[in-house]
């Protein structure tokens, strides 16, 4: 088997649970593997380290899938799908696979009503679509396997954005039935796969406080925290959202839920209607911030810390005592306490006390492995100003 050598001492993370070798970890790689292969990992007195996928084009240059020595094939494939279908509570739509989290870094598997949609966001996966779909088939016996590997990252892979049907036919178009609300997703035209599925356990939750409040969802994108609190009874909603074909999309599920006219709908720029309305003195009772991620990188975090800053700050100061923010950040460079400092300061410039009603997270369908910190990466709080 060819291997990756690894330069003495850079065995660390591995032993620790991690799964990723850097380029700059590797003494030398032996036996001529060619990229996507599979390949041992082995420390500097050649150890047995696990097993991979090679992508020497990408800084993350290994990505261990096992610690056994067992073949990385189409079987392999197909336990490792299965046993993460097996950790899932199946509902209308959920993620099937997240990547690390299932020993399968790379793949991205989420499964709406009998349509899946796969995403490949490693060259070692990208090489072995044809088995995950095969697998996909196999074990769901879907309509169709979508593909949605338009995401930037696979750049870091020497890889193209691509989408499209990779199995079966269909427009894209579904229709969900959820608790909280009815929506209805295009899988080939929507950001990420669809929907912002890692937000599904906390609309409950928000709209559990919405009954009889003015409520300003901002960065709404098909709706989700506002159509469930228009559901929950919410005195009044307003979503804002930049995208035009989100907002479109966020009308049609309003209507779909017989919810039109209980929304206000604003196509603009969050940070402007936010300055606006603090301007205004606006009140809101429950105001939601579930912004797209400000920084990829850890080198932007100061100027990410600044947007959530100043989006807290404003929302803080349009709530009365009484009144709730559910503020959320997916930027797993943001961890909890680089969090949590920037809105204890938003709440002391805003001269507001707040409390902790609940810690918000990414829904259980994206588990988190200990080990791997970048698995988390949406964190919330829901927060309840004092009088
Ligand atoms: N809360 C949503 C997910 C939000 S994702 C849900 O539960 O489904 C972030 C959204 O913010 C995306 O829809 C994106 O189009 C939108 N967005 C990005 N920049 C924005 C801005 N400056 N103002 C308003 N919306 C923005």
């Amino acid at each position: 088997m060819p291997s990756v050598i690894l330069k003495p001492g850079k065995e660390r993370r591995l032993v620790a649970g991690h799964p990723w070798v850097y380029a700059g970890e590797i003494a030398k790689i032996t036996g001529e593997p060619k990229d996507g292969d599979d390949v041992d990992i082995r420390d500097y007195k050649e150890r047995f380290q696990g097993r991979g996928l090679l992508n020497t084009k990408s800084q993350i240059t290994v990505r261990r899938f096992t610690t056994q020595k067992e073949e990385l094939d189409k079987a392999f494939f197909r336990r490792r799908i299965e046993a993460a279908s097996k950790y899932r509570v199946h509902g209308p739509a959920f993620r099937v696979v997240f990547s690390e989290s299932d020993q399968l870094p790379g793949l991205i598997l989420d499964k709406y009503d009998d349509y899946l949609v796969m995403q490949a966001l490693t060259l070692g996966i990208d090489r072995r679509k044809p088995w995950i779909v095969e697998i996909a088939r196999e074990l769901f016996q879907p309509k169709a396997v979508i593909e949605r590997s338009d995401a930037p990252v696979r750049k870091l892979e020497g890889l193209p954005e691509t989408k499209g049907v990779l199995w079966g036919e269909t427009d894209g178009k579904v229709r969900l039935q959820f608790e909280e609300f009815s929506i209805e997703v295009n899988l080939l035209e929507d950001q990420k796969t669809g929907f912002f599925l890692d937000q599904r356990g906390n609309y409950a939750i928000v709209a559990g406080h919405c009954a009889g409040r003015r409520v300003l969802d901002c960065f709404s994108y098909h709706g989700g925290f506002a159509l469930a609190a228009a559901k929950a009874g919410a005195a009044s909603v307003e979503a804002v959202e930049i995208s035009e074909p989100a907002n479109a999309r966020a009308r049609g599920n309003a209507e779909l839920n017989g919810l039109t006219g209980k929304i206000e709908f604003i196509c603009a720029n969050a940070f402007d209607v936010l300055k606006k309305y603090d301007s205004e003195k606006r009140q809101f009772d429950v105001i939601i911030l579930d912004p797209p991620t400000f920084t990829r990188t850890k080198q932007n975090v100061d100027d990410a810390l600044r947007g959530y800053k100043e989006i807290n700050l404003r929302a803080l100061k349009m709530l009365p005592p009484g009144g709730l923010l559910a503020t959320f950040t997916c930027s797993h460079h943001i961890n909890a306490d680089l969090f949590k400092a920037v809105i204890v300061d938003a709440a002391a410039d805003a001269h507001k006390t707040v409390r902790l009603v609940e810690t918000l997270t990414q829904s259980p369908d994206h588990p988190v492995l200990l080990a791997v910190p970048e698995t988390e990466y949406l964190r919330g709080f829901l927060l309840q100003v004092m009088g």
